[in-house]
């Protein structure tokens, strides 16, 4: 009998990273409850993970803590980029010290893309590598083809002169992808940070074959602490009339600058929608003085909203996003239109695809709020119905990706041969 050789996790610890890997292990560890998974993450990490819904965790998923360094109380941004700077070592050390140097007796390695030193890991240690993207494809071909796109527009890395509207042409299936959508670090915003050299780097690793295996919202169970609802968002939806209300969030990491976040205000008080805001507490002094007074009556903001349970309420007509990838996701499956306005990484290309390809949504103009610009969108999006119509389709062939024939299925099998095998 094949001997039953764990399997190595290791997660990403930032932003949204992990849940979605610990969603699809979860999958597999279900299926295979005779194998272990050893679940590599930084404290803070796991304990989001683990921490609050341990009734859905299979006993044969363990969490290990990776070193997350010094504690920081600045910008999140530092925070992610020195545990980049160390994460080689980090992980590899953490490995080391749970397995012990000499045991290589590892099934496979399963990691986030984003750890591109894993594939090393598993040459060296004779496994195969599963490599893990929580985004969508067109984002990630952009990191893969990132040597092309710097040798076909010859530009410096902080200026694209001009050019933002030209078309990705010469990258199959990014032709409708303008180079001012490229996630920043590819051709412009600085080549040499943190980020940008282990995207660069993730990008030379990543390997060939490719197994689209998502929509994740549609695959995952829901975690206790952000499907709860502490706040009562739910109950005030329930008092709102149907298709009336806009959502607004701008995900777990970015946030548009003060003066936008008083013109988004501004609109939404002018236009009369009733809106329920996802607003983290230190932002409301960013608000118009007595906004959120005179609004009273139809507004609702909390510090962190139940987001896919809110999308799905049928009081929700539309969604204010970043166009961060898990929440373009969520909207589709609830059927609900989107107005984009994109910050960084994925989410102009994500935007793109909403606005320009698939037609259900709009982008804010020149991407950036003003009073006017944002009631034009309100009033867009409400008036529409075709919009509504097209992400319900959308939704439909997601659904099906994801029954019992469909594609994501089908993949989903093909991988868990691998992974699962005892
Ligand atoms: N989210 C939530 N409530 C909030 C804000 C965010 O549930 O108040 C969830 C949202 O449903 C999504 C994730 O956080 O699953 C944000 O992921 P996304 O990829 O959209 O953006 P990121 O945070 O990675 O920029």
């Amino acid at each position: 009998m094949a001997s039953k050789k764990p399997n190595h996790v290791m997660a990403f610890p930032y932003g949204t990273h992990a849940i979605p890997l610990f969603n699809v292990v979860r999958r597999f560890a279900i299926q295979a409850p005779s194998l272990t998974f050893s679940f590599f993450s930084t404290s803070k990490s796991n304990k989001s993970v683990f921490g609050t819904s341990s009734s859905n965790i299979p006993s044969n998923i363990k969490p290990y803590n990776v070193d997350d360094g010094e504690s920081f109380t600045g910008h999140p941004k530092d925070e992610v980029f020195s545990f980049i700077k160390s994460m080689v070592e980090k992980y590899k050390n953490r490995v080391h010290s749970v397995y012990g140097g000499g045991d290589m007796m590892i099934k496979c390695l399963i990691s986030d893309t984003f750890l591109y030193f894993v594939g090393d890991m598993a040459d060296q240690m004779g496994v195969p590598w599963i490599s893990f993207w929580a985004g969508g494809p067109c984002s990630l071909s952009a990191h893969f083809h990132t040597d092309l796109i710097r040798l076909s527009i010859p530009l410096g890395p902080n200026d694209i002169e001009g050019r933002e509207e030209e078309p990705m042409d010469f990258i199959p299936g990014l032709s409708f992808v303008k180079i001012g959508d490229l996630p920043d670090g590819v051709l412009f915003g600085g080549w040499a940070s943190e980020l940008a050299v282990m995207l660069h780097k993730m990008g030379l690793a990543l390997p060939l074959k490719c197994l689209p295996i998502g929509p994740f919202t549609l695959t995952s169970q829901n975690l206790s602490h952000t499907h709860d609802d502490p706040y009562g968002c739910l109950t005030w939806l329930d008092q709102q009339k149907q298709t009336s209300v806009a959502y607004i969030s701008f995900g777990t990491m970015t946030t548009p600058p003060p003066d936008e976040l008083a013109a988004l205000a501004e609109g939404l008080e002018e236009s009369g929608v009733p809106f329920i805001w996802s607003l983290k507490d230190h932002l409301v002094s960013q608000l118009p003085d007595g906004f959120l007074e005179r609004t009273r009556n139809r507004e609702f903001t909390a510090p962190w909203t139940p987001q896919k349970r809110i999308l799905k309420h049928n009081a929700v007509g539309v969604f204010v996003t970043h166009c961060g990838w898990n929440s373009v996701m969520e909207s589709i499956m609830a059927g609900v239109p989107m107005i984009c306005r994109p910050c960084f990484g994925d989410q102009r290309i994500n935007c793109r695809l909403v606005s320009d390809v698939w037609g259900i949504g709009t982008r804010i103009k020149d991407g950036v709020f003003t009073k006017e610009e944002t009631m034009k969108c309100l009033d867009m999006i409400f008036s529409e119905e075709k919009l509504r119509e097209k992400v319900g389709a959308l939704r439909g062939f997601a659904k099906h990706a994801v029954g019992p024939k469909g594609s994501s299925t089908k993949n989903f099998n093909t991988l868990a041969e691998i992974v699962c095998e005892v």
